[in-house]
Protein backbone atom coordinates (compact mmCIF):
# COMPACT_ATOMS: atom_id res chain seq x y z
CA UNK A 1 0.00 0.00 0.00
CA UNK A 2 1.47 3.48 -0.86
CA UNK A 3 2.54 4.88 2.21
CA UNK A 4 0.30 8.12 3.76
CA UNK A 5 2.75 11.36 3.43
CA UNK A 6 1.12 14.12 5.64
CA UNK A 7 2.82 17.69 5.23
CA UNK A 8 2.18 20.67 8.00
CA UNK A 9 2.05 23.89 5.79
CA UNK A 10 1.25 24.47 2.56
CA UNK A 11 4.06 27.15 1.96
CA UNK A 12 6.83 27.44 -0.65
CA UNK A 13 8.24 24.61 0.31
CA UNK A 14 5.56 21.87 0.76
CA UNK A 15 4.14 23.00 -2.89
CA UNK A 16 7.65 22.37 -4.12
CA UNK A 17 7.96 18.82 -2.25
CA UNK A 18 4.61 18.37 -3.67
CA UNK A 19 5.41 18.69 -7.50
CA UNK A 20 8.33 16.41 -6.70
CA UNK A 21 6.26 13.78 -5.29
CA UNK A 22 4.22 14.00 -8.98
CA UNK A 23 3.65 10.05 -9.78
CA UNK A 24 5.22 8.78 -6.73
CA UNK A 25 3.93 6.32 -5.01
CA UNK A 26 2.86 8.32 -2.00
CA UNK A 27 -0.66 9.38 -0.48
CA UNK A 28 0.14 12.84 -0.31
CA UNK A 29 -2.39 14.79 2.56
CA UNK A 30 -1.11 18.82 2.63
CA UNK A 31 -2.67 20.70 5.81
CA UNK A 32 -2.68 24.46 4.99
CA UNK A 33 -3.85 26.77 8.06
CA UNK A 34 -4.14 29.50 5.50
CA UNK A 35 -7.23 29.81 3.49
CA UNK A 36 -6.05 30.72 0.20
CA UNK A 37 -4.12 28.32 -2.56
CA UNK A 38 -0.52 28.06 -1.82
CA UNK A 39 1.04 31.28 -2.95
CA UNK A 40 4.24 32.92 -3.54
CA UNK A 41 5.29 34.89 -0.73
CA UNK A 42 8.32 36.47 -1.96
CA UNK A 43 5.67 38.55 -4.60
CA UNK A 44 3.24 39.64 -1.61
CA UNK A 45 5.96 43.06 -2.14
CA UNK A 46 4.75 43.01 -5.71
CA UNK A 47 1.26 43.09 -4.93
CA UNK A 48 1.86 45.88 -1.73
CA UNK A 49 3.38 47.23 -5.00
CA UNK A 50 0.70 47.24 -7.58
CA UNK A 51 2.43 45.29 -10.09
CA UNK A 52 0.58 41.66 -9.26
CA UNK A 53 -2.46 40.77 -7.81
CA UNK A 54 -3.21 38.48 -5.65
CA UNK A 55 -4.42 35.97 -7.49
CA UNK A 56 -1.33 36.33 -9.66
CA UNK A 57 0.94 34.74 -6.50
CA UNK A 58 -0.89 31.26 -6.97
CA UNK A 59 1.85 28.77 -6.97
CA UNK A 60 -0.24 25.89 -7.56
CA UNK A 61 -4.34 25.57 -7.48
CA UNK A 62 -6.57 23.03 -5.79
CA UNK A 63 -7.62 21.62 -9.01
CA UNK A 64 -3.69 21.01 -9.60
CA UNK A 65 -3.81 18.94 -6.75
CA UNK A 66 -6.59 17.11 -7.14
CA UNK A 67 -5.93 16.29 -10.57
CA UNK A 68 -2.20 14.96 -8.92
CA UNK A 69 -4.39 12.81 -6.52
CA UNK A 70 -3.62 15.03 -3.91
CA UNK A 71 -5.57 15.95 -1.04
CA UNK A 72 -4.97 20.00 0.14
CA UNK A 73 -6.71 20.88 3.24
CA UNK A 74 -6.68 24.96 3.22
CA UNK A 75 -7.81 26.22 6.53
CA UNK A 76 -6.75 23.42 8.18
CA UNK A 77 -4.64 24.17 11.07
CA UNK A 78 -2.68 21.41 12.90
CA UNK A 79 -2.44 21.62 16.67
CA UNK A 80 -0.46 19.00 18.00
CA UNK A 81 1.22 16.31 16.59
CA UNK A 82 1.08 12.32 18.51
CA UNK A 83 3.84 10.51 17.45
CA UNK A 84 3.11 7.34 20.05
CA UNK A 85 -0.48 6.66 17.27
CA UNK A 86 1.08 8.63 14.07
CA UNK A 87 -1.38 10.63 14.16
CA UNK A 88 -1.53 14.46 13.59
CA UNK A 89 -4.24 16.68 15.11
CA UNK A 90 -6.51 19.54 13.73
CA UNK A 91 -7.53 22.60 15.34
CA UNK A 92 -11.09 20.66 15.13
CA UNK A 93 -10.25 17.84 16.87
CA UNK A 94 -9.87 15.90 13.84
CA UNK A 95 -7.11 13.47 13.64
CA UNK A 96 -5.30 12.32 10.36
CA UNK A 97 -3.16 9.28 10.64
CA UNK A 98 0.48 9.39 8.70
CA UNK A 99 3.45 6.54 8.15
CA UNK A 100 5.75 10.45 7.06
CA UNK A 101 5.00 13.23 8.47
CA UNK A 102 6.74 16.39 6.91
CA UNK A 103 7.12 19.37 8.92
CA UNK A 104 6.96 22.49 6.43
CA UNK A 105 5.66 24.88 8.80
CA UNK A 106 7.81 28.04 7.46
CA UNK A 107 8.28 30.61 10.40
CA UNK A 108 6.62 33.61 12.19
CA UNK A 109 7.52 37.66 12.60
CA UNK A 110 8.92 38.34 15.73
CA UNK A 111 7.99 41.40 17.41
CA UNK A 112 10.69 44.01 18.60
CA UNK A 113 10.67 44.96 21.90
CA UNK A 114 8.98 48.40 21.38
CA UNK A 115 7.21 49.71 24.47
CA UNK A 116 3.20 50.66 22.69
CA UNK A 117 3.42 47.72 20.01
CA UNK A 118 0.61 45.58 21.85
CA UNK A 119 -2.04 46.72 23.49
CA UNK A 120 -3.25 45.90 27.15
CA UNK A 121 -5.93 43.94 25.49
CA UNK A 122 -3.16 42.19 23.84
CA UNK A 123 -3.98 43.72 20.04
CA UNK A 124 -1.47 45.02 18.06
CA UNK A 125 -1.73 48.83 17.66
CA UNK A 126 -3.68 49.91 15.16
CA UNK A 127 -0.95 51.38 12.96
CA UNK A 128 0.99 48.31 13.23
CA UNK A 129 1.46 45.59 10.42
CA UNK A 130 3.54 42.50 10.41
CA UNK A 131 4.17 41.44 6.74
CA UNK A 132 4.10 37.79 6.37
CA UNK A 133 0.99 36.55 4.78
CA UNK A 134 -1.37 37.34 1.99
CA UNK A 135 -3.86 38.30 5.05
CA UNK A 136 -0.98 40.76 6.06
CA UNK A 137 -0.73 42.38 2.94
CA UNK A 138 -4.32 42.93 2.30
CA UNK A 139 -4.55 44.73 5.52
CA UNK A 140 -1.90 46.88 5.17
CA UNK A 141 -2.90 47.76 1.49
CA UNK A 142 -5.99 49.02 2.35
CA UNK A 143 -4.01 51.34 4.97
CA UNK A 144 -1.68 52.34 1.98
CA UNK A 145 -2.50 56.01 0.59
CA UNK A 146 -0.20 58.37 -1.44
CA UNK A 147 0.65 61.20 1.23
CA UNK A 148 0.77 59.19 4.42
CA UNK A 149 3.46 58.08 6.07
CA UNK A 150 5.35 54.87 6.77
CA UNK A 151 8.12 53.52 9.23
CA UNK A 152 9.45 50.10 8.54
CA UNK A 153 11.32 48.70 11.78
CA UNK A 154 14.24 46.13 9.97
CA UNK A 155 16.46 47.23 7.35
CA UNK A 156 16.60 43.49 6.09
CA UNK A 157 15.51 41.84 3.05
CA UNK A 158 11.85 41.88 3.44
CA UNK A 159 12.19 45.88 5.43
CA UNK A 160 13.83 46.57 1.81
CA UNK A 161 10.92 45.25 -0.36
CA UNK A 162 8.45 46.70 1.94
CA UNK A 163 9.96 50.41 2.24
CA UNK A 164 10.40 49.84 -1.58
CA UNK A 165 6.90 48.92 -2.66
CA UNK A 166 5.50 51.36 -0.40
CA UNK A 167 7.11 54.17 -1.74
CA UNK A 168 6.34 53.26 -5.43
CA UNK A 169 2.78 53.75 -4.03
CA UNK A 170 3.57 57.53 -3.15
CA UNK A 171 4.00 56.76 0.90
CA UNK A 172 6.51 58.96 2.35
CA UNK A 173 8.78 55.51 4.17
CA UNK A 174 11.18 55.86 6.67
CA UNK A 175 13.67 52.86 7.21
CA UNK A 176 14.58 52.14 10.86
CA UNK A 177 17.82 49.31 11.17
CA UNK A 178 19.43 48.94 14.91
CA UNK A 179 22.57 47.48 13.49
CA UNK A 180 24.87 50.30 11.97
CA UNK A 181 24.40 49.24 8.09
CA UNK A 182 21.10 47.85 6.11
CA UNK A 183 21.25 44.13 5.39
CA UNK A 184 23.61 43.41 7.89
CA UNK A 185 22.70 39.77 8.49
CA UNK A 186 23.88 39.45 4.77
CA UNK A 187 26.52 41.58 3.52
CA UNK A 188 28.67 43.72 5.23
CA UNK A 189 28.98 47.84 5.80
CA UNK A 190 30.18 48.73 2.16
CA UNK A 191 27.22 46.89 0.56
CA UNK A 192 25.01 48.28 3.10
CA UNK A 193 26.29 51.83 2.43
CA UNK A 194 25.39 51.56 -0.99
CA UNK A 195 22.12 50.10 -0.91
CA UNK A 196 21.33 52.77 1.98
CA UNK A 197 22.46 55.22 -0.54
CA UNK A 198 20.54 54.43 -3.59
CA UNK A 199 17.38 54.18 -0.88
CA UNK A 200 17.74 57.74 -0.39
CA UNK A 201 18.17 57.87 -4.31
CA UNK A 202 14.92 56.79 -4.60
CA UNK A 203 13.39 58.81 -1.93
CA UNK A 204 13.48 56.48 1.25
CA UNK A 205 14.72 58.16 4.05
CA UNK A 206 17.11 55.25 6.36
CA UNK A 207 18.22 55.71 9.78
CA UNK A 208 20.78 52.99 10.92
CA UNK A 209 22.32 52.24 14.23
CA UNK A 210 19.16 53.31 15.60
CA UNK A 211 16.60 51.55 17.16
CA UNK A 212 12.39 52.24 17.74
CA UNK A 213 11.85 52.40 21.76
CA UNK A 214 8.49 53.36 21.34
CA UNK A 215 5.26 53.47 19.99
CA UNK A 216 2.74 56.34 20.33
CA UNK A 217 -0.05 57.66 18.69
CA UNK A 218 2.39 60.46 17.79
CA UNK A 219 4.37 58.28 15.92
CA UNK A 220 7.80 55.99 16.77
CA UNK A 221 10.16 56.73 19.02
CA UNK A 222 13.69 56.13 18.45
CA UNK A 223 16.52 55.46 21.02
CA UNK A 224 18.51 58.65 19.97
CA UNK A 225 15.69 60.43 21.17
CA UNK A 226 14.35 60.79 17.13
CA UNK A 227 10.13 60.81 17.02
CA UNK A 228 9.14 60.13 13.85
CA UNK A 229 5.66 60.79 13.31
CA UNK A 230 3.89 58.13 11.12
CA UNK A 231 0.23 56.90 9.86
CA UNK A 232 1.69 52.63 9.65
CA UNK A 233 4.00 50.71 10.95
CA UNK A 234 5.69 47.68 9.30
CA UNK A 235 7.12 45.05 11.31
CA UNK A 236 9.94 43.46 9.07
CA UNK A 237 12.17 42.79 12.10
CA UNK A 238 13.24 38.57 11.46
CA UNK A 239 11.09 36.03 12.36
CA UNK A 240 12.14 32.48 14.00
CA UNK A 241 11.43 28.91 12.42
CA UNK A 242 8.13 27.72 13.54
CA UNK A 243 8.74 25.09 16.17
CA UNK A 244 6.34 24.56 18.61
CA UNK A 245 4.33 21.99 17.27
CA UNK A 246 8.00 20.32 17.07
CA UNK A 247 9.17 20.92 20.91
CA UNK A 248 5.84 20.24 22.29
CA UNK A 249 5.94 16.78 20.96
CA UNK A 250 9.47 15.92 22.07
CA UNK A 251 11.42 16.51 18.62
CA UNK A 252 15.14 17.57 18.92
CA UNK A 253 14.44 21.90 18.27
CA UNK A 254 17.62 24.43 18.70
CA UNK A 255 16.92 27.40 16.30
CA UNK A 256 14.94 24.80 14.13
CA UNK A 257 13.78 21.38 14.06
CA UNK A 258 16.79 19.76 13.89
CA UNK A 259 17.64 17.22 11.15
CA UNK A 260 20.21 15.12 9.32
CA UNK A 261 21.21 14.74 5.71
CA UNK A 262 18.21 13.21 4.20
CA UNK A 263 15.82 15.78 6.28
CA UNK A 264 14.87 13.31 8.76
CA UNK A 265 14.74 14.62 12.29
CA UNK A 266 17.10 13.55 14.62
CA UNK A 267 14.60 12.54 17.46
CA UNK A 268 12.00 10.64 15.02
CA UNK A 269 12.90 8.94 11.94
CA UNK A 270 9.11 8.64 10.55
CA UNK A 271 9.70 12.58 10.78
CA UNK A 272 10.76 15.64 8.31
CA UNK A 273 11.58 19.19 8.34
CA UNK A 274 12.17 21.44 5.28
CA UNK A 275 12.09 25.14 4.42
CA UNK A 276 12.37 27.40 7.35
CA UNK A 277 11.63 25.65 9.90
CA UNK A 278 14.45 22.69 9.34
CA UNK A 279 18.28 23.05 10.84
CA UNK A 280 20.22 21.22 9.19
CA UNK A 281 24.05 21.27 10.99
CA UNK A 282 23.43 24.08 13.11
CA UNK A 283 21.74 26.47 10.58
CA UNK A 284 18.26 27.23 9.40
CA UNK A 285 17.84 29.07 6.48
CA UNK A 286 15.00 31.92 5.71
CA UNK A 287 15.37 31.85 1.76
CA UNK A 288 13.61 30.02 -0.82
CA UNK A 289 16.52 28.55 -3.26
CA UNK A 290 17.53 26.27 0.02
CA UNK A 291 13.88 25.50 1.12
CA UNK A 292 13.27 24.04 -2.74
CA UNK A 293 16.50 22.51 -2.27
CA UNK A 294 15.53 20.87 0.40
CA UNK A 295 12.64 20.01 -0.84
CA UNK A 296 13.80 18.73 -4.02
CA UNK A 297 16.13 15.99 -1.69
CA UNK A 298 13.23 14.63 0.63
CA UNK A 299 11.19 13.96 -2.53
CA UNK A 300 13.86 11.36 -3.26
CA UNK A 301 14.31 10.09 -0.11
CA UNK A 302 10.59 9.82 -0.02
CA UNK A 303 10.44 8.05 -3.13
CA UNK A 304 13.27 5.26 -1.84
CA UNK A 305 16.18 7.15 -3.49
CA UNK A 306 19.49 7.53 -2.59
CA UNK A 307 19.95 11.62 -1.56
CA UNK A 308 21.49 13.75 0.87
CA UNK A 309 20.94 17.54 1.52
CA UNK A 310 24.74 18.94 2.15
CA UNK A 311 23.73 22.50 2.61
CA UNK A 312 26.71 24.30 1.17
CA UNK A 313 24.78 25.94 -1.39
CA UNK A 314 23.26 29.31 -0.04
CA UNK A 315 21.79 31.84 -2.35
CA UNK A 316 19.88 34.61 -1.32
CA UNK A 317 18.31 37.20 -4.23
CA UNK A 318 16.33 40.17 -3.31
CA UNK A 319 13.13 41.15 -5.09
CA UNK A 320 12.48 45.12 -4.57
CA UNK A 321 11.86 47.38 -7.50
CA UNK A 322 15.30 49.31 -7.86
CA UNK A 323 17.43 47.63 -5.83
CA UNK A 324 19.43 44.59 -6.97
CA UNK A 325 21.17 42.63 -4.60
CA UNK A 326 22.45 38.96 -4.85
CA UNK A 327 24.31 37.02 -1.80
CA UNK A 328 25.85 33.55 -2.19
CA UNK A 329 27.39 31.97 0.96
CA UNK A 330 28.19 34.07 3.89
CA UNK A 331 30.22 37.23 2.52
CA UNK A 332 30.41 38.35 6.35
CA UNK A 333 32.18 35.69 7.92
CA UNK A 334 33.82 33.20 5.28
CA UNK A 335 37.25 32.74 5.50
CA UNK A 336 39.15 33.46 2.26
CA UNK A 337 40.86 36.54 0.47
CA UNK A 338 38.70 39.19 -0.20
CA UNK A 339 38.17 41.07 -3.85
CA UNK A 340 36.46 43.87 -3.51
CA UNK A 341 34.77 46.78 -5.64
CA UNK A 342 32.70 49.67 -3.98
CA UNK A 343 31.36 52.29 -7.14
CA UNK A 344 29.18 54.10 -4.32
CA UNK A 345 28.50 56.94 -7.67
CA UNK A 346 27.25 54.19 -9.63
CA UNK A 347 25.66 52.30 -6.76
CA UNK A 348 26.88 48.80 -6.88
CA UNK A 349 29.03 46.79 -4.73
CA UNK A 350 31.18 43.77 -5.75
CA UNK A 351 32.82 41.04 -3.09
CA UNK A 352 34.18 38.06 -3.91
CA UNK A 353 36.02 35.89 -0.83
CA UNK A 354 38.30 33.46 -2.58
CA UNK A 355 39.78 30.43 -0.55
CA UNK A 356 42.36 28.30 -2.68
CA UNK A 357 41.48 29.91 -5.75
CA UNK A 358 37.06 29.10 -5.45
CA UNK A 359 34.61 31.13 -4.96
CA UNK A 360 33.26 30.26 -1.52
CA UNK A 361 31.15 33.58 -1.16
CA UNK A 362 29.88 36.48 -2.64
CA UNK A 363 27.94 39.97 -2.47
CA UNK A 364 26.74 41.96 -5.60
CA UNK A 365 24.39 44.82 -4.74
CA UNK A 366 23.27 47.81 -7.47
CA UNK A 367 24.65 45.14 -10.74
CA UNK A 368 23.66 41.46 -11.18
CA UNK A 369 25.28 41.55 -14.69
CA UNK A 370 27.70 38.79 -13.41
CA UNK A 371 25.45 36.86 -10.90
CA UNK A 372 24.86 34.08 -13.70
CA UNK A 373 28.51 33.29 -14.04
CA UNK A 374 29.50 33.92 -10.55
CA UNK A 375 26.93 31.69 -8.94
CA UNK A 376 28.02 28.83 -11.71
CA UNK A 377 31.81 29.19 -10.38
CA UNK A 378 30.58 29.10 -6.78
CA UNK A 379 28.41 26.07 -7.32
CA UNK A 380 31.37 24.04 -9.16
CA UNK A 381 34.25 25.29 -6.94
CA UNK A 382 35.76 26.25 -10.10
CA UNK A 383 39.36 26.78 -9.06
CA UNK A 384 39.96 30.72 -11.20
CA UNK A 385 43.28 31.71 -12.14
CA UNK A 386 45.37 34.84 -10.16
CA UNK A 387 43.04 37.41 -11.99
CA UNK A 388 40.32 36.11 -12.99
CA UNK A 389 38.36 37.20 -9.39
CA UNK A 390 39.12 40.65 -10.38
CA UNK A 391 38.06 40.31 -13.99
CA UNK A 392 34.88 38.99 -12.79
CA UNK A 393 34.14 42.25 -10.63
CA UNK A 394 34.91 44.78 -13.86
CA UNK A 395 31.54 45.84 -15.20
CA UNK A 396 31.26 44.49 -18.69
CA UNK A 397 31.93 46.12 -21.76
CA UNK A 398 28.33 47.33 -23.24
CA UNK A 399 29.10 45.64 -26.50
CA UNK A 400 31.04 42.58 -25.54
CA UNK A 401 28.70 39.16 -26.72
CA UNK A 402 28.71 37.01 -23.43
CA UNK A 403 26.84 33.79 -24.78
CA UNK A 404 25.78 32.43 -21.63
CA UNK A 405 26.75 28.88 -21.33
CA UNK A 406 24.09 26.20 -21.08
CA UNK A 407 25.40 25.09 -17.64
CA UNK A 408 25.79 28.41 -16.12
CA UNK A 409 22.24 28.73 -13.45
CA UNK A 410 19.79 31.36 -14.49
CA UNK A 411 17.28 30.50 -11.71
CA UNK A 412 18.80 30.03 -8.33
CA UNK A 413 15.22 29.70 -6.83
CA UNK A 414 15.08 26.42 -8.63
CA UNK A 415 18.22 25.87 -9.96
CA UNK A 416 17.75 25.60 -13.37
CA UNK A 417 20.56 26.14 -15.93
CA UNK A 418 20.52 28.11 -19.55
CA UNK A 419 20.76 24.98 -20.96
CA UNK A 420 17.57 23.38 -19.63
CA UNK A 421 15.62 26.74 -20.51
CA UNK A 422 17.00 26.44 -24.18
CA UNK A 423 15.35 23.01 -24.33
CA UNK A 424 11.60 24.84 -24.27
CA UNK A 425 10.09 26.21 -27.11
CA UNK A 426 8.27 28.80 -24.54
CA UNK A 427 8.16 30.88 -21.26
CA UNK A 428 5.43 28.53 -20.37
CA UNK A 429 6.98 25.67 -21.39
CA UNK A 430 9.73 26.22 -18.70
CA UNK A 431 7.63 27.69 -16.02
CA UNK A 432 5.80 24.11 -16.47
CA UNK A 433 8.99 21.90 -16.68
CA UNK A 434 11.64 23.51 -14.60
CA UNK A 435 9.54 26.38 -12.54
CA UNK A 436 12.14 28.92 -13.38
CA UNK A 437 10.86 32.17 -12.92
CA UNK A 438 8.47 30.94 -10.18
CA UNK A 439 10.38 32.14 -7.53
CA UNK A 440 11.75 35.56 -6.71
CA UNK A 441 11.18 36.14 -10.72
CA UNK A 442 14.55 37.81 -11.25
CA UNK A 443 15.33 35.40 -14.22
CA UNK A 444 12.09 36.69 -16.26
CA UNK A 445 13.75 38.24 -18.61
CA UNK A 446 16.56 36.19 -19.48
CA UNK A 447 14.02 33.39 -19.58
CA UNK A 448 12.55 35.14 -22.13
CA UNK A 449 15.70 36.02 -24.04
CA UNK A 450 16.72 32.17 -23.98
CA UNK A 451 13.41 30.69 -25.30
CA UNK A 452 13.83 33.10 -28.19
CA UNK A 453 10.81 35.10 -27.30
CA UNK A 454 12.58 38.39 -27.33
CA UNK A 455 16.23 39.50 -28.57
CA UNK A 456 19.11 37.54 -28.00
CA UNK A 457 21.37 36.81 -24.69
CA UNK A 458 24.19 38.25 -23.68
CA UNK A 459 23.88 39.27 -20.10
CA UNK A 460 24.05 36.40 -17.26
CA UNK A 461 21.51 36.89 -14.59
CA UNK A 462 20.92 34.42 -11.66
C1 LIG B 1 7.24 39.18 2.49
C2 LIG B 1 8.35 38.19 2.31
C3 LIG B 1 9.29 38.37 1.31
C4 LIG B 1 10.30 37.44 1.10
N1 LIG B 1 11.21 37.65 0.10
C5 LIG B 1 12.16 36.73 -0.16
C6 LIG B 1 13.09 36.90 -1.25
O1 LIG B 1 13.10 37.95 -1.94
N2 LIG B 1 13.96 35.89 -1.52
C7 LIG B 1 13.97 34.72 -0.79
O2 LIG B 1 14.74 33.82 -1.10
N3 LIG B 1 13.13 34.56 0.28
C8 LIG B 1 12.23 35.53 0.61
N4 LIG B 1 11.38 35.36 1.67
C9 LIG B 1 11.49 34.15 2.49
C10 LIG B 1 10.71 32.99 1.84
O3 LIG B 1 9.39 33.38 1.60
C11 LIG B 1 10.76 31.77 2.75
O4 LIG B 1 12.10 31.36 2.89
C12 LIG B 1 9.94 30.60 2.15
O5 LIG B 1 8.59 30.97 2.01
C13 LIG B 1 10.09 29.36 3.03
O6 LIG B 1 9.15 28.38 2.66
P1 LIG B 1 8.45 27.48 3.79
O7 LIG B 1 7.52 26.59 3.08
O8 LIG B 1 9.48 26.95 4.70
O9 LIG B 1 7.62 28.53 4.67
P2 LIG B 1 6.34 29.36 4.26
O10 LIG B 1 6.33 29.69 2.82
O11 LIG B 1 6.27 30.48 5.23
O12 LIG B 1 5.12 28.37 4.51
C14 LIG B 1 4.81 27.82 5.77
C15 LIG B 1 3.30 27.65 5.83
O13 LIG B 1 2.97 26.78 6.91
C16 LIG B 1 1.81 27.27 7.53
N5 LIG B 1 1.72 26.70 8.89
C17 LIG B 1 2.48 27.02 9.98
N6 LIG B 1 2.08 26.29 11.05
C18 LIG B 1 1.06 25.51 10.62
C19 LIG B 1 0.22 24.55 11.28
N7 LIG B 1 0.37 24.27 12.58
N8 LIG B 1 -0.74 23.93 10.55
C20 LIG B 1 -0.90 24.19 9.21
N9 LIG B 1 -0.16 25.11 8.55
C21 LIG B 1 0.82 25.75 9.25
C22 LIG B 1 2.03 28.78 7.50
O14 LIG B 1 0.83 29.52 7.73
C23 LIG B 1 2.56 28.95 6.09
O15 LIG B 1 1.50 29.10 5.17
C24 LIG B 1 10.38 36.30 1.94
C25 LIG B 1 9.45 36.13 2.98
C26 LIG B 1 8.45 37.07 3.17
C27 LIG B 1 7.47 36.89 4.30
Amino acid sequence: MAERVVVVGGGMAAVRLAEQLVGADVCLTVLADEPHAPYNRILLSAVLEGTHSADALTLRSPEWFEAQGFDLRLGARVLELDRDAREVVLVDGERIAYDRLVLACGSIPTLPPIRGLVRRDGTLHPKVHPFRSLADCRRLDAATHPGRRAVVVGGGLLGLQVARALSVRGVLTEVVEGADHLLAGQVGAPAGGVLARDLRRLGTEVYTGARAVRMTDDGVQLDNGALLPTDLVVLTAGGRPSTALARRAGLMVGRGIVVDSTLTSVTDDRIHAIGDCAEHRRRTTGFVPPAWEQAEVLARVLRGEEAAYDGLRSVARLRATGLEVAVLGDPRTAEGEVVEVTNPIAGSHRRLVVHGGRIVAAALVGDLSRVGLITQLYDRGTILGPDEPGQLLLPEAADAPTPLPDEAEVCACAGVSAGEIRACGTVAECVDRTRATTGCGGCADVVRRLVGEVGPVRVPVG
